[in-house]
């Protein structure tokens, strides 16, 4: 079974800054993703904390957040067949040591933190990370 699906997609500070947008953008458009909406934006870490409130108990949590903010993103909403998952499949793994070959953090990601592509990870998520930023 599969089902059109939405799902919300970040290109984080670090691959904005390289100028990796269009690249990023070619791999989902190349893999059947549509990209319904998108625009360049830059959020206060305030924001970011809210966006990212799922981690607050995490270590890693106020340098994420600080570096969501840190300079400008690209937040798209993606569709197509089980866009969420999908989606997660061509980010590849958190980690772009451990992601696949050719997934977008093992070729763009440069460390843990600094890993080029948020998405969604749930269809819950996805509904709700849309609506945080393309208020209807
Ligand atoms: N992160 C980090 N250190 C860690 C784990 C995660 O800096 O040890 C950052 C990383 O940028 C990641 C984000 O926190 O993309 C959210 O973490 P999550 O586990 O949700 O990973 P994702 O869903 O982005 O793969
Ligand atoms: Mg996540």
């Amino acid at each position: 079974m599969s089902e059109v699906e939405q799902t919300l997609s970040i290109i984080k500070p670090d691959a904005v800054e390289r100028n990796l947008s269009d690249k990023i953008k070619n791999i989902f458009i190349k893999n059947n993703l549509k990209i319904k909406e998108s625009k360049k934006i830059q959020i206060t870490k305030d924001e970011a904390a809210e966006f990212y409130k799922v981690h607050q108990s995490k270590p890693f949590y106020n340098d994420l957040c600080s570096y969501l903010s840190s300079g400008p993103i690209i937040v798209m909403i993606l569709e197509g067949k089980n866009a969420v998952l999908f989606n997660r499949k061509l980010m590849g793994a958190t980690n772009p040591i451990n992601a696949e070959k050719n997934t977008i953090r093992k070729l763009y990601g440069i460390s843990i933190d600094k890993n080029s592509i948020h998405g969604s990870d749930s269809i819950d998520n996805a509904k709700n990370e849309i609506k945080f930023f393309f208020k209807t």
